[in-house]
């Protein structure tokens, strides 16, 4: 097993850095080398050892359709045969951006990038323009991706003005962000007590899906649209993961809360690289070439990538589709807690929609659980809650399914994705997989 993928690792750290692109995929987190993939057909994936298994990571969620969907690979092929790029506009860019703005209503402009990190740069760049303010709020654990402002951490305390979170992230700019916690409305209003003035925009993925999947309390986010509304800040909603994965029209639609900005990617390019920031036309005219603020992509509005973004969110708009998913995802989930309960390994689930992580938390405290669908864990309302999770309990979960053909978002902090492609019987398969590594857990005990 995995004999060919340990060969191509040690040919690729000789030329790429840990040998891969985006470290989580190096398999750090929980030990191991990385499995090479081969291909990929609707719930499964291949790799390069021939070995089969369900994929719940989805690229990171673009595959909500699964792998190689039909219509999409129709769609890419037609389009191929034209040109794969002209670096000028085309009617296609047109017909997803109309898309994007139907689904989310808070949307009036778009602009197309190439990758979620894209646009949240932009996204940050165009709020402190149009706010004239240096400022920028986030919350720990949540991520949009590498852009310089965003990778930071808090400070001591809550509330804080931050600290580089990477060698070559100076200082000087990271004291310009400001890290609160996530569902603590408080640290929020300590932050514009303090700053109000200076801060642009509060940034926040609406469901946290980079701690884990974090869902926001009731009144979260109602607060965040009151505070930023007060204070004249804008509130961008990232998101890059939940946009069309919870629901159409996103997390906005969801929670029925409208930001000022979205940033887009993942789903809108269907397994291809496409990122989108957008809002209210007053913000969004002061992108150059309308306005001053400056943003560019040679790439950027790509007929392949922008073909399967159409493609993909013209059969998610078919009636259904996001209730299928639901309920998919809520077998998977009840399914879960009730064999680690059974096997008294203790867990708690977080689901939203189709976007789900089985956090191995210690035991909380009082009487087992008295709802089925409560694992024996822990809460996880945020990253100091999500941070006390048994690592090297999830590591050894993670290694365990993947030999028996169950490949898991490599990291206790992600969420797993659902596709349409995930049949019952893929769900059912998953718990029966799960519940002999549970077991084989109670022997070794
Ligand atoms: C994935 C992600 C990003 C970054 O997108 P890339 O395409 O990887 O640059 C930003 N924000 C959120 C919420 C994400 O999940």
């Amino acid at each position: 097993m995995f004999k060919k993928s340990n060969q191509l690792f040690e040919r690729a750290q000789q030329v790429i850095p840990g040998g891969v692109n985006s470290p989580v995929r190096a398999f750090k987190a929980v030990g191991g080398n990385p499995v090479f993939i081969a291909s990929g057909k609707e719930s499964r994936i291949y790799d390069v050892d021939g070995k089969e298994y369900i994929d719940y990571v989805c690229s990171w969620g673009p595959l909500i359709l699964g792998h190689c969907h039909p219509e999409v690979m129709k769609a890419l092929r037609g389009v191929l045969e034209t040109g794969t790029s002209y670096g000028a506009p085309t009617e296609r860019e047109v017909e997803l951006a109309e898309l994007i703005c139907e689904a989310f209503p808070s949307i009036e402009k778009v602009r197309l990038t190439n990758s979620g990190t894209e646009s949240t740069m932009a996204a940050l760049r165009l709020a402190r323009a149009f706010t004239e303010r240096p400022m920028i709020v986030k919350f720990e654990g949540c991520y949009h991706g590498h852009g310089d402002s965003l990778l930071v951490k808090a400070g001591s305390g809550v509330a804080t003005l931050g600290l580089p979170d990477s060698p070559g992230v100076p200082a000087d700019l990271a004291r310009l962000t400001l890290t609160c916690r996530f569902n603590d409305l408080p640290s929020v209003q300590r932050a514009f007590e303090q700053h109000g003035e200076r801060i642009a925009a509060v940034i926040v993925e609406p469901v946290a899906g980079n701690m884990g999947c974090v869902p926001p309390q009731p009144g979260f986010l109602e607060g965040l649209r009151k505070i930023t509304t007060d204070a004249g800040s804008l509130l961008i909603f990232d998101e890059v993961m939940t946009g069309f994965r919870l629901a159409y029209g996103g997390a906005q639609q969801r929670y029925g809360i409208k930001s000022d900005l979205t940033t887009l990617g993942k789903i809108i390019g269907g397994g291809l690289p496409v990122g989108a920031f957008g809002g209210r036309k007053d913000i969004m005219d002061r992108v150059a070439p309308h306005g001053p603020v400056y943003q560019a992509g040679t790439l950027s509005g790509n007929p392949l990538a922008v073909t399967a973004g159409i493609t993909t969110l013209k059969i998610l708009r078919q009636p259904g589709i996001y209730d299928t998913l639901e309920s998919r995802a809520r077998t998977l989930e009840l399914g879960m807690i009730q064999i680690a309960n059974e096997a008294n390994v203790s867990v708690t689930a977080n689901r939203v929609g189709s976007m789900f992580t089985l956090f191995f938390t210690p035991r909380a405290g009082g009487s087992p659980p008295k709802r089925p669908d409560q694992g024996m864990g822990m809460l996880v309302t945020d990253w100091q809650s999500a941070k006390h999770s048994q690592v090297e309990k999830f590591g050894s979960f993670f290694r365990e399914m993947l030999q028996k053909g169950v490949y898991l978002a490599p990291s206790q902090f992600e969420a797993g994705f659902l596709s349409t492609a995930h049949s019952d019987a893929d769900i059912q398969e998953t718990i029966h997989v799960a519940q002999q590594v549970f077991a084989g857990w109670g022997r070794r005990n």
